[in-house]
């Protein structure tokens, strides 16, 4: 995924002021910053659910931003899990898991529910297929929006804060189901303010502020030892 001279304005107000960056294949890049930086709006350019005003995206070798793409052929290789879950409530985890399936990608309700399956295996929910989300906490709604969104065999995973809605205690059940994403390689753009997360997984920590980048490295550069004085402040305001 490539981010190259992104630029968003909602009327006067310039959110985002020349983006430039870019995540591997099988990379995790943490993306940190105070409040209203512009953190969501960039994921949101990412997979057009905002228009850039400038710039290009690229996800998987396809120009997003180029007039003549589907869209929506785009965006279905794109999983997005955002702080509030999102879930439809009249379905159960295993239809809220197939209904996408069956109806993007036209798959048969035999194989978009091995699938499903599958997918709530690796959330550690292969008990909860019959439930619906009114029966379940915060923290087991997140990681069915996260199978949800692997059962579309996505290329790249945007996180929004996904832990920020919930209760302390139900933290760290999603945030080892990301870890294991990671781990197998999943490509993941990732919001958070979870620092033992960010030094811990990702590969690399890119550092917003006021609409543009400010500084980008390892987790050890930019959170262990970072160059510039607003990514201190704001470190110390988080850690
Ligand atoms: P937070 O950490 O609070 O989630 P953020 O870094 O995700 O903040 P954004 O949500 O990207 O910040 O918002 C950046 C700025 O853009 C804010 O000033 C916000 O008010 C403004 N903004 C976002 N969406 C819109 C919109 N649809 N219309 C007008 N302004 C918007
Ligand atoms: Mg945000």
């Amino acid at each position: 995924m490539e981010v190259a001279g992104l630029r968003k304005a909602f009327g006067e107000l310039e959110v985002l002021r020349g983006i430039d960056f870019s995540v591997a294949r099988g990379e995790v890049v943490c993306v940190i910053g105070p409040s209203g930086s512009g953190k969501s709006t960039l994921l949101r350019c990412v997979n057009l659910l905002e228009e850039p005003s400038a710039g290009r995206v690229t996800v998987a070798g396809t120009e997003v931003t180029d007039p003549d793409v589907d869209i929506d052929r785009v965006r279905r290789r794109i999983g997005m899990v955002f702080q509030a879950f999102n879930l439809f409530p009249h379905l159960n985890a295993l239809e809220n898991l197939t209904i996408a399936q069956r109806r993007v990608l036209g798959r048969d309700r035999a194989e978009a529910e091995r699938i499903a399956r599958a997918n709530l295996e690796r959330v550690g929910l292969s008990d909860k297929a019959a439930a619906y989300p009114a029966q379940l906490s915060g923290g087991q709604q997140q990681r069915v929006a996260i199978a949800r969104a692997l059962s579309m065999d996505p290329e790249l995973m945007l996180f929004d804060e996904p832990t920020s809605a919930l209760d302390p205690e139900l933290v760290g059940d999603v945030l080892a189901v990301m870890r294991a994403l990671a781990q197998d390689g999943m490509t993941m753009l990732v919001v958070t303010h979870e620092m033992s997360f960010a030094r811990e997984v990702a590969d690399r920590v890119v550092f917003m502020d006021g609409g543009v980048i400010v500084e980008e490295g390892t987790p050890e550069q930019v959170v262990g030892a970072p160059q510039h004085e607003r990514t201190r402040t704001f470190l110390a305001r988080v850690l």
